[in-house]
């Protein structure tokens, strides 16, 4: 059974990359019909952010990525944060102790820094490990009743890994393939604070993942150098290891480094799902309030990274499980292409139902004070889509249909509204009058064979109804227009033009 699990930890707005990552393990659960967690990894209270998690929740549901076990869901291996899970982890440190694969250290912040200067001084470098161990405070230097007396008597302590020495560590990673690392290389990383009584990401990580029987571990690049540490703790405990993905990391518009915030504000586009507001700090745009379907962000973003192969590149969430698999994730890093979310944007758009579209123009209307049956909402939704890439481009496509245009485009006005057009206006208003239905095959015949009989130039005619309807130019057919609009607004709309534009 794969059981597969999202682990972020609450210190902001979850970046692009971290949803990426989470619908990767989305994807490879539900192609596996395996299990989804989401573990939120909270040991770090100095990086905590208020609002985080409950932001990495909505932002999910709205990707409509579904949790079977964890914060928010419940499930047997329960609670999934970490901080509620604080008991657990101390005995794991210990059991290391006891099994000579890791040790008590006291040295204080300020020794450490210490030495630290001191050897930077001297043009060399400090890492706390195999080489200098035995000369710190450590417990591999004092007997068991030292070890005793200072625990007692309250000093604070940490736990450290006893990084083997001069081993080869050989790792399988499902994207990287094999990744070999000396150990004689790698720090003695703390796993436990006494001083907050947590365990480090690294054994919180670990422990929680052994305990909540995770199969495979995806996730980012970022945490590769973490691996071999992973890699000597499951051996440490004597626990099966699960799998390893990293996948590559989602790279700027020009490929120049990993795509950040920064980018974003710089070149007018969002990187994080929804709209962030920090206490502190700017606010971050997100695709939701930048008007993306979730459906074509998500579809977007599987593709940063992944390619299932051929051609086809717009897929639903059950399409893209189908599809899915690790071994088709390239190793180098994806650059974002902020026209191409775009694109795909408008291709959803296009195939969304007019009624699922209803509730985003129903929304605009409501934040101006404006009302509309649903019905018509429903035809403009679908008269304007074709030109819509952004849902919101849908007020400044459709805007006309609610409000009567009480300006005039004056470059249309100067081109058309002169001559024996205004009179053919005014003509229009009252075969339009005359009709007794008022859908546009009827309006449509009726004006059209109108003009052909007198021989008038079709598109001059035409385009001074559309001004005076529109306001401007553009829109759908003029007289699929008229027919949401009805026969007493368009009249109206007829009228107020002839009065108020300036006759030639
Ligand atoms: N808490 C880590 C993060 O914020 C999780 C890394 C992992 O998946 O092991 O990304």
């Amino acid at each position: 059974m794969v059981r597969v699990r999202f682990a972020p930890s609450p210190t902001g707005a979850l970046h692009i990359g971290g949803v990426r990552t989470a619908l990767y393990n989305y994807l490879f659960a539900r192609h596996h019909g395996g299990k989804m967690l989401l573990r939120i990894e909270d040991t770090d209270s100095a990086r905590f952010v208020e609002g985080a998690e409950e932001y990495i929740i909505e932002a999910l549901q709205w990707c409509g990525i579904e949790i079977d076990e964890g914060v928010g869901v419940g499930g047997p291996h329960a609670p999934y944060r970490q901080s509620e899970r604080r008991e657990l982890y101390l005995k794991f440190a210990l059991q290391l102790i006891e099994t000579d694969w890791a040790y008590y250290a006291f040295d204080t912040a300020e020794e450490l820094g210490a030495i630290r200067g001191e050897r930077e001084a001297a043009g060399g470098a400090f890492a706390y490990n195999h080489e200098v161990r035995e000369t710190l405070k450590t417990s591999l230097n004092m007997s068991a009743d030292e070890v005793q007396r200072r625990i007692e008597s309250g000093e604070q302590y940490v736990i450290r890994f006893k990084m083997p020495v001069g081993e080869q560590i050989v790792m399988q990673d499902m994207v990287r393939g094999e990744v070999v690392v000396d150990s004689s290389t790698l720090d003695d990383k703390v796993l436990y604070k006494s001083v907050d009584a947590l365990p480090t990401y690294h054994l919180a990580n670990i422990v929680d993942d052994h305990l909540m029987e995770i199969t495979h571990v995806i996730r980012g690049e970022e945490w590769l150098p973490s691996l071999p540490l992973h890699f000597m703790l499951y051996k440490a405990f004597g626990w099966e290891r699960p799998e390893f993905a990293h996948l590559p990391l989602i790279l700027k518009p020009d490929g120049k480094g990993k795509l950040s915030k920064r980018d974003g504000d710089r070149l007018g586009f969002a990187v994080f799902p929804l709209e962030w507001i920090p206490k502190e700090g700017d606010t971050a745009r997100g695709f939701r309030e930048d008007g993306y379907l979730p459906e074509a962000f998500i579809n977007m973003l599987a593709l940063l990274g992944w390619s299932p192969g051929g051609d086809k590149e717009v897929m639903s969430m059950q399409e893209m499980i189908e599809s899915f698999s690790i071994e088709r994730i390239g190793k180098s890093g994806s650059r974002y292409d902020p026209d191409k979310a775009r694109w795909f944007n408008g291709e959803y758009i296009r195939h969304t139902s007019n009624d699922d579209l209803v509730p985003h123009l129903q929304h605009e209307l409501e934040t101006r004070g404006l009302k509309a049956p649903y019905e018509m909402i429903s035809q403009v939704c679908g008269l304007v889509k074709e030109r819509c890439t952004l849902l919101t481009d849908f007020w400044a496509q459709s805007h006309y249909y609610f409000v009567t245009p009480t300006q005039y485009d004056e470059k249309v006005v100067a081109k058309f509204y002169k001559g024996d057009n205004p009179a053919h206006l005014a003509k229009i208003g009252e075969i339009l009058a005359s009709c007794q239905t008022f859908d546009e095959p009827t309006t449509e015949a009726a004006v059209k064979s109108w003009i052909a009989e007198n021989s008038l130039p079709m598109g001059q005619v035409m385009n001074t109804l559309r001004l005076s309807i529109v306001g401007g130019s553009g829109g759908a057919s003029i007289f699929a227009i008229t027919e949401v609009l009805g026969k007493e607004e368009t009249l109206k709309r007829i009228n107020n033009a002839l009065e108020k534009l300036p006759k030639a």
